[in-house]
């Protein structure tokens, strides 16, 4: 095992269950990252000089506005809004309008947060393909688990070549458990819309109520707030 990280949350997420485990993993992670940029110890000059050059997406920065400290979030403001201001230039030329019309358009996409996120999500996809090469009862439960977003799903199956030896296994047991996962939505979600008629009223939902948001997950994942 290369990767040495947070195992336990791998083992602890892929209990079973319908949601995708990538998307509770990823949940915990922006939690802890926005929480971590709330606190006074990120305002550290290596951080400072991220946030100064990154910024937040609108998503974490709505994930900070939600949480209690609003004097550090206004610092880090301070900080990104300075910088940019920097970039602001008072011209009559045209072209270098253009240039700053550029960079203002793409200011708000860049992220500390999603920079980490992304970056640990990349180890978990590496890791879990170890896992299910190499741990013991690992590829059992995977088979287990309930499907993956397709964000997800895509991002397992890029990173299979981690699972050495056993990619082929380890292809085979995501696609099958991923098609299996699918049609039981899709029944789910027949039955949902059948509930709808009158005339099935009677008709137990064993289990479809929650269909309809269960699709809405498998298309666009669940996002962490
Ligand atoms: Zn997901
Ligand atoms: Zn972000």
């Amino acid at each position: 095992m290369h990767y040495h990280i947070g195992n336990m949350l791998i083992h602890q997420e892929f209990q079973s269950g319908k949601s995708c485990p990538l998307c509770r993993i990823r949940n915990i992670l922006e939690n802890r990252l926005t929480e971590q940029y709330l606190n006074d110890a990120v305002m550290e000059d290596d951080q400072r000089k991220k946030v100064n050059e990154r910024g937040f997406c609108a998503h974490h920065t709505q994930m900070m506005l939600a949480r209690k400290n609003k004097l550090s979030l206004a610092l880090q403001h301070v900080t990104r809004i300075t910088t940019l201001k920097g970039k602001l230039e008072v011209t009559y030329d045209a072209k270098r309008a253009r240039k700053q019309a550029e960079f203002f358009a793409h200011s708000r996409e860049t992220c500390v947060i999603c920079d980490s996120v992304e970056e640990s999500m990349v180890r978990y996809y590496k890791t879990i393909a170890e896992m299910f090469e190499g741990e013991q009862g690992f590829a059992d439960r995977l088979r287990a688990c309930g499907g993956f977003c397709f964000e997800h799903y895509a991002a397992l199956l890029e990173h299979a070549k981690y699972a050495h030896g056993k990619q082929g296994d380890y292809v085979y047991a995501l696609s099958k458990l991923q098609k299996e996962a699918v049609n039981a939505l899709l029944e789910d979600l027949y039955r949902f819309c059948s509930k709808h008629d009158y005339r099935n009223a009677d008709m137990p939902w064993e289990g479809a109520e929650t269909a309809l948001l269960r699709a809405v997950s498998l298309l666009h994942g669940e996002e962490a707030k």
